[in-house]
């Protein structure tokens, strides 16, 4: 009985009866393919400590945009937490004052009538 190897898909792999199924034609194709196994557990682990970290920035500043939680995660893992807290203080502080400027705008008119 023959299949086709579960690595490159092309060549044959000779299935022999009684012994244990065999995946793969070479042992190159099984390293490969052990090493592409390998490499996407990486990248799972790699997204899923992504996401707790921008679960808990979206935790501590509820109010920024998913691109800033981003943003703060990827500064955070070479630059330390120090540097990633004082940034996102910093949008923080850009935040409020452009609040606080909208409101003065928003306000300005209602208190010249007030000078009257
Ligand atoms: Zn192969």
């Amino acid at each position: 009985m023959e299949t086709t190897c579960a690595y490159c898909g092309w060549r044959k792999v000779e299935i022999q009866e009684g012994h244990r199924k065999r995946q793969y034609c070479s042992d190159g194709c099984k390293q490969a393919a052990y090493r592409q196994r390998k490499s996407k557990e990486k990248f799972s682990q790699r997204r899923q400590t992504e996401q707790q970290a921008i679960a808990e920035l979206r935790k501590r500043w509820p109010d920024f945009s998913w691109t800033t939680w981003f943003f703060l995660q990827t500064v955070c893992r070479p630059l330390g937490e120090s540097f990633m807290e004082q940034a996102a203080k910093i949008i923080n502080d850009e935040r409020m004052q452009a609040m606080l400027k909208a409101t003065q705008i928003f306000q300005s008119p209602l208190q010249d009538e007030g000078q009257l």
